[in-house]
């Protein structure tokens, strides 16, 4: 149960699975990550342990300087490939730790509105309701900020967007999430151990905190939507 997240000009695909294989001592039971390349927002997800998802890329890479990658320690639906994160739509994919306790009524009413699950996590429910706010009009980081009000629960939460290279929103409550700062990057990551090859310059997010992310700069927002600076720690070396 890990998170990691980088917007970049450089590829990702390898940083991730660096990434969290330094997240493995929190457990796992299987791994995934999309990137978003010139081929459109793609994933490749994996049961078990990180080298499954390791020799799966090797025969189907997956290229982009922008991604998100997760390790699930399943709560709601099986620990399969299906069930893997990251959860996708054509237009939004997420990675999310946690639990989403009111999944069903939010399950049952996307369904209503003709939104098909492939999987039985709680997860899905959160891809799908970002789209259909994209698909209602919003702009990505709006979407974001329309429905977070809207779960229930804990969740750490990372999106990438189809069509946005240079965008990743992120979003906390009750599970941990750190930002780190780069030199024309930017990360995301469930803790500093997560973001030590990339950066030793971390932002701990704030419960209730919202955080938006592009090559530059991370921008976080507090749980009233205000503009917040949260200070930076150099607590971890980089490794
Ligand atoms: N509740 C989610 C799931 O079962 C996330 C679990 C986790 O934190 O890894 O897929």
């Amino acid at each position: 149960c890990g998170i990691i997240g980088i917007v970049s000009g450089q590829p990702v695909a390898d940083r991730l699975v660096d990434s969290l294989k330094r997240l493995e001592y929190r457990g796992y039971d299987s791994a995934g990550i999309a990137t978003l390349s010139d081929a459109g927002l793609d994933r490749r997800r994996a049961e078990g342990k990180l080298v499954n998802l390791e020799t799966l890329l090797k025969t189907e890479p997956l290229g982009g300087t922008i991604g998100i990658g997760h390790t699930r320690w399943a709560t709601h639906g099986a620990p399969t490939v299906r069930n893997a994160h990251p959860h996708a739509t054509p237009r939004v994919a997420v990675v999310h730790n946690g639990i989403i306790e009111n999944f069903r009524e939010l399950r049952t009413s996307l369904e209503a509105d003709g939104y098909v699950f492939e999987s039985e996590t709680d997860t899905e429910t959160i891809a799908l309701i970002v789209t259909r706010a994209l698909d209602r009009g919003a702009e990505p980081v709006e979407a974001v900020r329309q429905i977070l009000p809207q779960l229930e629960g804990a969740f750490a939460l990372a999106f990438v967007f189809s069509g946005e290279e240079n965008l990743i929103v992120g979003a906390r409550r009750g599970s941990p999430l750190a930002v780190g700062i780069g030199k024309g990057e930017m990360f995301l990551g469930s803790d500093a151990i997560a973001l030590s090859p990339f950066t030793d310059a971390v932002r701990y997010l704030e419960d209730g905190d919202f955080v938006v992310l592009d090559r530059s700069q991370a921008k976080i927002y507090d749980v009233d939507g205000l503009a917040v600076e949260r200070p930076v720690r150099r607590s971890v070396g980089k490794a």
